[in-house]
């Protein structure tokens, strides 16, 4: 199956092609702001916007942490969140100060990532799928593996922060990986 994925995001890009290994997967940077208050209306900007360009089948993510006790932020300003250009090390680092400053602990830290995806085929239908993985805000800054705020979110059943876990660990957990499965199931059955 050849797919173009609406990203300019290289570790996205490199996690679906380790979750779909079968898929043709190219990457097309989505010009298009993501005006959508919700990640699954992000994902169709992004979507659509490529495929007015490409056609064919294209999918887009858009995804994000959302903290519960921030009200599900910073969610799908996620990228944004103090800047596009600020480093993960002081973003992180942020976000673990303010739960900290709040008082914070255990349960009360709740967060996980969403990714939402859309999919639409070449005759222009869409098809979504959004899924979860819920944590914590750690207590520290933990892990090299994965990107962006795998290192701060805390998964109580494995005992370890999302950046310590290996790619194929993350991937059978990780919102990325259970959204795309159910697109995987749900695009076999279409096609
Ligand atoms: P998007 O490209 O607008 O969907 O922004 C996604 C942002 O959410 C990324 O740049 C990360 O900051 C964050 N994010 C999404 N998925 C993950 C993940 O799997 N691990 C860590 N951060 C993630």
């Amino acid at each position: 199956m050849k797919i173009t994925l609406a990203t300019g995001n290289k570790n996205k890009l490199k996690e679906i092609r380790e979750i779909w290994p079968e898929a043709e997967v190219a990457g097309v940077n989505s010009e298009a702001e993501e005006t959508g208050s919700t990640f699954r209306e992000n994902a169709e900007i992004k979507a659509m916007d490529v495929w007015n360009r490409t056609g064919g089948l294209v999918m887009a993510d858009d995804s994000g942490l959302c903290i519960d006790a921030l009200d599900g932020a910073p969610g799908i300003y996620s990228s944004r969140f103090m800047g596009e250009d600020t480093s993960y090390d002081i973003k992180n680092a942020a976000l673990i100060k303010k739960l900290d400053d709040m008082g914070l602990e255990g349960r009360a830290r709740a967060a996980h990532f969403t990714c939402a995806i859309c999919a639409i085929l070449p005759d222009g239908t869409k098809i979504f799928a959004e899924e979860y993985m819920p944590g914590e805000i750690a207590k520290e800054i933990r892990g090299t593996n994965g990107f962006g705020y795998d290192p701060i979110l805390y998964l109580p059943q494995m005992k370890k922060n999302s950046a310590e876990l290996s790619p194929e660990e993350k991937n059978a957990i990780s919102h990325r990986g259970k959204a795309l499965r159910l697109m995987r199931e749900n695009l076999r059955t279409i096609l």
